[in-house]
């Protein structure tokens, strides 16, 4: 019997409720003690009752609400050694050996860090006789898994991340709204979508909404891309297209690295082509409300295949990442993801745009 500890850190994302109580029932079924932590790692380093153990019931009408019901944070304290001590005893104390993190690759890095840091406590916890020969056996290892949350869908080695397609949803919900008043008086709409560094909202986006135009980090435009994009922009009006709307991703640069704002691509529509153009921040508009069906069947799986993972964790398995890959659930290596994920952030500030979209898979590269 195991005892498994879960918690959200990091930005939230719609879906992360549906993970969170699967990994509470599925580890409850499996006959494990299950401790919710709250606040993310500031809970875990606080301790006391943002630690408690969870039962069926506990976890019941959270489906269907957006965000994260256990609360999620960002932690200064838990970068410094001392922070992730303090966590490590906090587990222990409850006999939390198994863990279960829900974030995205900022998260998942402090998880190992964690981990690490498990092994040398758990010996010097021995070395001044606070635990017996038996107990240094049982917490010799920090069992982690990983899901990961995230609108963004910029995780390497997933074809989906928890969140991206409610995210995704609600921004085809503003945008065919907009298109409704840009028909009515023949304007141009100028939207930003969230992203970070990935694409993937704003192509998605584009796509689902037969945008004029879409700007994302992964394939910079051309040199001269502005003049394209009026001629694309005057062709539709011929046509008898009374609105048009272009999407930028809030990361989107040009050949140079330099960042394309909204406001730039509403300059160029307003002097060159005398549009009336607005610019729609859509912002934390696309993180909130309820999960798509989507999101609450990816967070289920997911939740389910992590606790499957910890009980199959034996000292010598490496951390793991749950993903959907083939509409599969896999475990791939969590470090090797994260270690990927990074370096296409890498690629991009490099202008490797090939090495960005290899690495970001399918959705960009067909
Ligand atoms: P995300 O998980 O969404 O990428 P962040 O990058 O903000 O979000 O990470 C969330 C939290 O994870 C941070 O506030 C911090 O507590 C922890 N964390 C992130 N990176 C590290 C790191 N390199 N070492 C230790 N902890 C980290």
């Amino acid at each position: 019997d195991i005892t498994i500890g879960v918690l959200t850190s990091g930005g939230d994302a719609q879906g992360m409720n549906a993970a969170v109580r699967a990994v509470v029932r599925m580890g409850i079924h499996c006959g494990s003690d299950v401790y919710v932590i709250q606040e993310g790692y500031q809970g875990l380093i606080e301790g006391g009752d943002k630690i408690h153990r969870t039962k069926w019931f506990d976890v019941s009408g959270i489906i269907e609400l957006g965000g994260t019901v256990i609360g999620s944070a960002r932690c200064m304290g838990f970068k410094e050694r001392e922070g992730r001590r303090t966590a490590c005893l906090n587990l222990i104390k409850r006999s939390i050996t198994h863990l279960c993190v829900i974030g995205g690759d900022g998260s998942l890095t402090g998880a190992n860090k964690l981990r690490e840091e498990w092994t040398s406590l758990v010996e010097e916890l021995h070395s001044l006789n606070k635990i017996t020969v038996e107990q240094k056996a049982t917490y010799k290892k920090l069992h982690i898994v990983g899901i990961v949350g995230s609108i963004d869908n910029d995780f390497c080695g997933t074809d989906m991340t928890i969140g991206a397609d409610s995210a995704l949803h609600r921004i085809v919900d503003c945008v065919d709204s907009i298109a409704t008043t840009a028909h009515s008086h023949q304007r141009t709409f100028v939207l930003e979508v969230m992203g970070r560094n990935c694409g993937y909202l704003a192509l998605c986006a584009a796509l689902s909404c037969c945008a004029d135009w879409v700007l994302i980090p992964e394939s910079p435009p051309e040199e001269g891309w502005e003049n394209q994009m009026c001629e694309r922009l005057n062709r539709a009006r011929e046509y008898g297209s009374r609105l048009n709307i272009i999407i930028v991703a809030e990361g989107a640069i040009d050949r140079n690295g330099n960042a394309i704002s909204a406001d730039y691509v509403k300059k160029i529509c307003t002097e060159r082509l005398n549009q009336d153009t607005r610019v729609t921040v859509l912002g934390h508009i696309q993180r909130g409300g309820r999960p798509s069906a989507f999101d609450r069947i990816l967070g289920t799986r997911m939740g389910c295949e992590a606790v499957l993972a910890l009980l199959d964790s034996t000292d010598e398995t490496e951390a793991a990442v749950i993903a959907l890959k083939g509409n599969q659930m896999v475990r791939i290596p969590m470090m090797e993801a994260v270690a990927e994920t990074q370096e296409v952030g890498k690629a991009i500030a490099a202008k490797n745009f090939a090495r960005a979209i290899e690495l970001r898979g399918r959705t960009f590269n067909r």
